[in-house]
């Protein structure tokens, strides 16, 4: 994929790596999760289940019609919840349960559509208000499971009962209820939508996270060659519509082999860590720094003169063997870089350039090390 942004990659400070989700914190938050979601459709049950209440006060409907509704809708919340609770939920091919609590509410909301027509608004929100949780399903079959029943029981409950069917808003109480329906549907609607801007949100940031650890060298905390190839593009063609020059360099340490074989793979890793902070220090905040492969990295300079890439890349070389690297492994005699560089020229492809920039390396390192050639 292709960056077509106006700003440059951003490559050499990826964020900082968050806890890791293995299995165990990934079960902990799916149960956390299907909780609150248990919880909420608790909550909603019971609002739904005290403006039944209420109506049949009001004498829209006769109690045992409400008090059976309740118990078919509380013992199916009742085994939910003892299944969450007891761990019989995970033996299930489905261990949110979504199906048995989409059938005891659909299923609820059809009882009362048939055996209470007179508050069939009512029951109509409430069966709307169920299959909207048809979004939340994990499976396919699930989604199609809830919609399925809510228009057959819809349908179903329409054809059958119709002409007994009212809106309960004849008495100011029955017309409070009415808005206390309608405020619960929006609020669940409310609900959702958060749960689902939510949901956006945390994938916006996995996706941010995960673009960065594309793009970035593990060991060295600089670009990784992708990264520091998609910088080179982009800025390969900002500096040309902009008549600017474009330096590119590699960097390739001296008789890596050597200190690898002396002093151990890990004083090499070191070695490597050590130059990523040492480039990343030197470069300006425009420039590109990345590893190319192995002790190799590659630099890009936009905005750079052949004259001012070689006084730059001169002082970066002096200020590798300067450095005290005695500090960084035990025994160290000194550490030196050979650097080839080139800049890019108009029309030519940036994989060109940096094979010229390796030309420029492979005759310094022949011509004894520690040096910068431009091509
Ligand atoms: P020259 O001066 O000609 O560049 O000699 P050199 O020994 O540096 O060159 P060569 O390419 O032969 O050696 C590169 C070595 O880098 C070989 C490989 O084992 C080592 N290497 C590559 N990646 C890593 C790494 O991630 N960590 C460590 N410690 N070593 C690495
Ligand atoms: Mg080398
Ligand atoms: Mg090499």
């Amino acid at each position: 994929m292709e960056r077509r942004s106006s700003q440059p990659p951003h490559l050499w400070a990826p964020t900082p790596p968050s806890a890791h989700a293995d299995g165990a914190a990934h079960r902990q938050r799916w149960h956390r999760r299907t909780w609150q979601l248990h919880q909420s459709v608790l909550l909603s049950h019971l609002y739904a289940f005290a403006l039944l209440v209420g109506y049949s006060w009001a004498g829209y409907a006769p109690w045992r019609v409400i008090a059976l509704y309740g118990a078919w809708v509380g013992a199916g919340m009742g085994f939910i919840t003892w299944a969450y609770a007891s761990g019989w939920n995970h033996r299930q091919r489905d261990p949110g349960l979504f199906v048995v609590h989409q059938g005891v509410s659909i299923l609820g909301a059809l009882g009362l559509l048939v055996a209470a027509p007179q508050l069939a608004f009512q029951a109509l929100v409430m069966l709307i208000a169920f299959s909207a949780d048809g979004f939340l399903a994990r499976s396919r079959t699930s989604f199609a499971v809830t919609w399925v029943l809510t228009l057959a029981c819809a349908g179903a409950g329409i054809v059958w009962m119709g002409p007994e069917m009212r809106m309960p808003t004849t008495t100011l109480a029955g017309q409070l209820l009415t808005v206390g329906v309608v405020l619960g549907a929006v609020a669940r609607c409310i609900g959702l939508v958060t749960y689902f801007r939510g949901v956006q949100y945390r994938l916006g940031q996995a996706l941010a996270r995960i673009e960065d650890l594309v793009r970035s060298d593990d060991l060295t905390g600089v670009a990784n060659r992708r990264g520091i190839m998609e910088a080179l593009r982009w800025h390969h063609a900002q500096t040309e519509s902009q008549g600017l020059p474009l330096s590119v360099a590699l960097l390739d340490v001296d008789h890596f082999k050597r200190i690898n074989d002396d002093f151990g793979h890990d004083s090499g890793d070191r070695v490597l860590r050590t130059l990523g902070t040492l480039l990343r220090e030197q470069a300006r905040a425009t420039d590109g720094v990345g590893r190319y492969g192995g002790e190799e990295f590659l630099l890009v300079l936009p905005g750079t003169s052949a004259a001012q890439a070689s006084e730059v890349l001169e002082r970066l070389r002096a200020r590798v063997e300067t450095t005290a690297w005695a500090a960084v492994f035990e025994g160290a005699a000194g550490v030196t870089v050979s650097i080839g560089a080139t800049v890019c020229r108009p029309g030519e492809s940036v994989e060109a350039a940096v094979r010229r920039a390796d030309e420029a390396l492979y005759e310094g390192k022949a011509l004894g090390r520690n040096r910068v050639v431009m091509a």
